[in-house]
């Protein structure tokens, strides 16, 4: 045992609606891990950049149980969604802990650390690959493995949903170039083109119109594409 599979650095927990993808609508009982290596330009958790809280993994269960114990629910009643931050960058702890867990898990990356990826999707049930475009990424675009990470969730058989975050600046080319590689490695994916929502000084999103022509232009790809804002900020919840 290392302290890396012993301890984790948390943002939140908490129980909520899932407000995007293919569970949009569902409660899920969230863990939110601390840090970051990416900057976003529409991040709406810059507070998870740098991990300020650790806990162990008896007291990251207790947590989660304890949330679950008010609701009178149990570990296989609801999803688990590990999000972030980014979590691969505590894969030792993940793997360490989530086949403990007993419940399901959804696990979301912004698309880094393919390698590490690989090691964590034994004990995932869905995996929720944000594909980043590189003009959104203000730092750590260097460290974008998207077309990786999704070979991995390939290879291992976990079902994978894509997310792209689209702002009023994002250009028909920089899409298609991404749903055509989507198409090549993985046809008939789930694919969610998702209205950045407004955060701060933030990237504006597209407008209605443009989010009809771009589904409209791209509809002759092999995949299952769908518009989906974040369903959260409409409902106010977390
Ligand atoms: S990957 Fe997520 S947490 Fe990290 S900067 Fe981007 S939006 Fe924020």
């Amino acid at each position: 045992m290392t302290p890396e599979t012993t301890t984790v650095a948390v943002d939140e927990t908490f129980l909520s609606l899932q407000g995007e993808g293919l569970e949009v609508g569902r409660a899920h009982l969230f863990l939110r891990l601390g840090g970051c290596p990416l900057r976003c330009t529409y991040c709406d958790t810059p507070r998870s950049w740098s991990p300020t809280e650790t806990r162990s993994i008896s007291e990251l269960e207790a947590e989660l149980d304890g949330l679950l114990a008010k609701a009178n629910l149990q570990r296989s009643d609801l999803m688990l969604s590990v999000t972030g931050g980014e979590p691969l960058q505590q894969t030792d702890f993940l793997c360490a802990w989530l086949p403990t867990w007993g419940g399901p898990v959804l696990l979301e990356t912004a698309g880094i650390l393919a390698a590490e990826l690989q090691r964590v999707l034994p004990f995932v049930q869905l995996l929720s690959l944000d594909w980043k475009l590189p003009s959104e990424i203000r730092q750590g675009q260097e460290l974008l493995q998207p077309a990786e990470c999704l070979m991995a969730a390939r290879h291992s058989g976990v079902a994978v949903q894509i997310k792209l975050v689209v702002t009023e600046t994002t250009t028909a080319l920089e899409l298609e170039d991404v749903l055509h590689q989507v198409e090549h490695l993985a046809p008939h994916s789930s694919v969610f083109l998702q209205p950045v929502t407004p955060f701060g000084a933030g990237p504006k999103p597209p407008t209605g119109q443009q989010l009809v022509d771009w589904s409209v232009a791209f509809a002759r790809f092999n995949l299952d594409l769908r518009v989906l804002p974040q369903m959260h900020p409409v409902l106010g919840i977390r």
